[in-house]
């Protein structure tokens, strides 16, 4: 008899779970907390855009779904800089056709949903929130949202695949021993704000690319939709003199963007409504161990390790933590006392290091991306790796563009890379010897030395 599982929560990564475990043969249920997303129409302002990156096409490659996404995707070439006096800056992301995708996070979820549910061993249940585990028999209780009436399933295997806030996790803690938990908010906070098309349906600004708009301790993003318009995010504190707390009145918000965004602020016509009707949501890297308990249940996805968005890869992760597991499914024959602990074992640490590179990126994007020097660092990294592509492959691109580097590894590497970059940007006169044999040599001694 094939192995029942119960996943909580459909989101991206408990849709793409069950689509890996329905191929496999098991029994699948995912109890998802909110209405079915396909038949209702999205609250304005909720709309967030994901860069989807290769450890993410590399999850729906295993199985078999990659084109159906790339329908819904639009490839960004690189980073487009917009500075406060209306000059402009193209950054290209990594090698000739190397890019990153945007998709609508709603949308790539009512894909993901619509090709688990064409698996005919998978059953999504709506509108149900688990509220308790019983971890002795792995039963699980759920509340309807619509009729308020309780009920419970068993299962051999569980998921929890809830997100951030998972209460799958909420329950292990409260039933583990030396649970370890750490949450962490930056001062930080978003808001969703538009940039809708031109009167033809056509795209305001460079279509294949990633808007930044970087401003030291603040800045904005816009990524491209499908229909010609950008969904913009804007990173800002929640206190202090330039927050959402000092933006309150539709004067003062207009104000901020014609001092701090001006060649944005003509292409938003509706900036101030939406900026009073969206809400400013915070941002949170959770931390925790164990996500594995009994051999039976495990965290997956944002329930295991929510993170910052400035490295683009809480769900690029959280495909690749389906992509380990189906790995090792394959490697200990259906083993689930063998699959757990190492599945646990192994993403931990990765997990750890994609978190920490995701807070770091972030002082990289709002405050780096516009300083001449750091472009100049960049310009060095890039035309090293060109000529010793085996010795150097930039902490960018092997987050985003290599798979097969272990965020763990990408960190260790990045942070050798970083100590080597100081010592050549201290070069006397680097501005102009930057592409010298002498700056190449210097590297390439650095690098021997920390090998
Ligand atoms: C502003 C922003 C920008 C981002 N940008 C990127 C990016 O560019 N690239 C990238 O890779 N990632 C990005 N991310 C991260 C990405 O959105 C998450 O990593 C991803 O959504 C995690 O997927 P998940 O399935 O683990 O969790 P979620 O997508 O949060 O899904 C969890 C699901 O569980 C359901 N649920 C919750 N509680 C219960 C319950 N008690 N019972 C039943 N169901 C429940 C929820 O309704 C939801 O459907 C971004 C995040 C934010 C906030």
């Amino acid at each position: 008899m094939s192995k029942t599982v119960t996943i909580v929560g459909a989101g991206l990564v408990g849709s793409l779970l069950s689509i890996y475990l329905a191929k496999r043969g098991y029994k699948i249920d995912v109890f998802e907390r909110r209405p079915d997303m396909r038949k209702i129409k999205m609250s304005a302002g909720k709309s967030i855009n994901l860069a989807l990156s290769d450890r993410g096409w590399k999850g729906l490659e295993g199985v078999g779904i990659a084109e159906e996404i790339k329908k819904i995707a639009i490839p960004m070439y690189g980073r487009y800089i917009h500075n406060k006096d209306g000059s402009t800056a193209y950054q290209p992301y990594g090698k000739y056709d190397q890019a990153i995708y945007s998709v609508s996070r709603a949308e790539i979820n009512m894909r993901l949903v619509d090709l688990a549910e064409q698996q005919p061993n998978v059953k999504i249940h709506f509108n149900e929130r688990c509220t308790t585990i019983n971890r002795e028999n792995i039963e699980m209780h759920f509340e309807n949202a619509e009729t308020k009436q309780s009920s419970s399933v068993k299962s051999d295997i569980l998921f929890g695949s809830d997100g951030a806030f998972a209460a799958s996790r909420l329950n292990m803690q409260l039933t583990t021993d030396r649970f370890e938990y750490n949450q962490h908010y930056i001062e930080a906070g978003y808001k969703e704000l538009i940039i809708p098309p031109g009167p033809n349906g056509e795209f305001l600004i460079e279509k294949n690319a990633l808007h930044i708009w970087p401003r030291g301790t603040f800045m904005m993003i816009a990524l491209p939709n499908l229909d010609g318009d950008f969904t913009c995010t804007l990173f800002l504190p929640f206190d202090g003199e330039k927050s959402f707390a000092s933006l309150k009145t539709k004067e003062q918000v207009a104000s901020f963007f014609k001092a701090e965004f001006p060649d944005a602020l003509p292409l938003m016509p509706t900036l101030l409504n939406d900026f009073m009707n969206n809400p400013a949501s915070a941002l949170v890297t959770v931390k925790c161990y164990p996500w594995t308990f009994d051999n039976k249940i495990a965290l997956i996805g944002d329930a295991a390790h929510a993170i910052v968005p400035f490295f683009g890869q809480g769900m690029n992760c959280g495909f690749e933590d389906c992509v380990v597991l189906n790995d090792l499914i394959n490697r200990h024959k259906e083993d689930w006392n063998k699959i757990l602990p190492e599945y646990q074992q192994l993403r931990k640490p990765d997990a750890d290091a994609i978190a920490d590179m995701a807070i770091m990126n972030f002082i990289e994007m709002r405050d780096k991306t516009a300083d001449p020097k750091f472009l100049l660092q960049k310009k060095i990294e890039a035309r090293f790796n060109q000529k010793h592509p085996d010795k150097w492959i930039p902490l960018y691109s092997m987050v985003t563009y290599s798979p097969h580097i272990r965020y763990s590894v990408a960190l260790r590497e990045g942070q050798k890379q970083e100590a080597i970059m100081q010592k050549i940007m201290a070069m006397p006169d680097i501005e102009n010897k930057w592409d010298s044999v002498d700056a190449e040599r210097e590297m390439l001694k650095y690098l021997e030395a920390l090998s």
